[in-house]
């Protein structure tokens, strides 16, 4: 069965074509500025990448756009919207209304709905991708793919801040935690890789990216993670501050006379190692460019950032009693061996032997990178959400 998986922002909508069976992508890509003017980016699998301008004044042509490209005679990869199978549809935020991906119905929607507060950005864009689909595909199955449902299994001592109850109560302020569809397809490849059950692991994953977040997988449950109500806790981040003192946004605020909001927009958009690096980049392969040049405040960033992470497992390996395997994944985690170098530098202790060699210049690959022996295994094991989804989506739509 071919799965259509479906990641939609406010203005964008990341698509890929699977084969759910063969796990073979069959096309990817991007519309781009859709409410603004519009443009389509396609690639049929062995193909080249075409780029076009499309009005699209809303998801609904968006969709149909991507529609047309994959139905084409000459660039299409299936005849007719009849292969398509399912549409998978990555979910911000499902609350604790799901601990696992469903089948799209009008009850799931309204359930999701009921969620946007807690995600103001993504969930009313992800049910706008889903209605459009639904629009030009009515009898087409749609599974909803929550990246906070992984992490439905954490004990109430992880996910409760210490805040009065009632706002847990009334408002159901708690950790939720996200890049949950990531956390569970890297730790389950990780025990694929040992060799070793699942459900008798205890695993780190640093899904490190533009937004980071690690988790402590434990028997194949999601026991803690570093990011909670909202993406903004946890790790720093590109541009996101991570945790902070929580009095340094008021005294922030009157200093540099901004509102509430005002103080949001700088930990959102203006901190992370964007603003350790005094606003030179968000981006590791920038920085890494400027601190190899001599950049200081670029190597702070990077430090920074990598000691933020090591803090984490070293956490999580309180949390769970002990560690086996810590995973790397995600755009820096696949990538980056400086930081993947530095957070192993403060793990010595748990028994984390790392083999510099093979981790030096590694981009991209699965891969140990400790030497034979040690007591904790580390990998890069570079995530695909994408294929996740498609994978729920065909197990609840067979
Ligand atoms: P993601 O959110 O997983 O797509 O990750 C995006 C981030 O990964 C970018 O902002 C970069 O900081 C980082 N990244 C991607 N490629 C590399 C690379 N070759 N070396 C270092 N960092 C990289």
């Amino acid at each position: 069965m071919n799965v259509l998986v479906i990641n939609c922002g406010s203005s964008s909508l990341k698509f890929q074509l699977i084969n759910a069976e063969s796990e073979e992508v069959l096309a990817k890509g991007l519309c781009e500025r859709i409410g603004i003017d519009g443009r389509l980016t396609y690639q049929p699998e062995g193909g080249e990448k075409e780029k076009s301008d499309k009005p699209m004044p809303t998801h609904t042509e968006a969709i149909q756009y991507v529609i047309e490209a994959l139905t084409n005679p000459e660039t299409g990869v299936v005849k007719s919207l009849d292969e398509i199978g399912a549409v998978g549809h990555r979910m911000v935020h499902g609350g604790e209304k799901f601990s696992s991906s469903v089948v799209i119905t009008d009850e799931v929607k309204k359930a999701v709905a009921e969620c946007n507060d807690l995600a103001p950005l993504h969930n009313p864009a992800n049910l706008i991708g889903v209605e459009a689909c639904e629009k030009l595909m009515p009898n087409t199955p749609m599974v909803g793919v929550f990246d906070t449902a992984f992490h439905q299994t954490m004990p109430e001592k992880a996910y409760m801040y210490g805040l009065p109850y009632e706002y847990y109560e009334k408002y159901k302020v708690r950790r939720y935690g996200f890049h949950g569809t990531s956390h569970s397809f890297v730790s389950k490849r990780a025990a694929e890789v040992m060799g070793r059950p699942y459900e008798d692991l205890k695993t780190i994953v640093c899904h490190l990216g533009n937004g980071s977040s690690v988790t402590a997988v434990m028997n194949g449950k999601s026991v803690d993670t570093s990011m909670g109500l909202t993406p903004l806790e946890g790790v720093v981040m590109g541009t996101r501050s991570g945790s902070i003192d929580p009095a340094i946004m008021e005294f922030i605020a009157q200093k540099e006379n901004l509102d509430i909001e005002g103080v949001m927009n700088v930990l959102n958009k203006k901190s992370g190692v964007y603003g350790l690096s005094g606003g030179l980049s968000s981006d590791f392969r920038d920085l890494t460019d400027a601190m190899n040049a001599g950049d200081k405040k670029a190597k702070i960033a990077m430090d920074v950032f990598s000691y933020s992470v090591a803090k984490y497992i070293g956490a999580y390996a309180a949390a769970m009693n002990g560690v086996d395997c810590i995973a790397f994944t995600a755009g820096i985690g696949e990538n980056d061996d400086y930081v993947r170098e530095q957070v192993c530098s403060y793990l010595g202790y748990l028994g984390v032997d790392f083999d510099k060699e093979v981790n030096d210049g590694l981009r991209g690959t699965e891969k140990e990178l400790t030497k034979p022996g040690s007591k904790v295994r580390v990998f890069v094991i570079p995530t695909n959400e994408e294929l996740a989804i498609a994978r729920e989506t065909l197990a609840l739509v067979k």
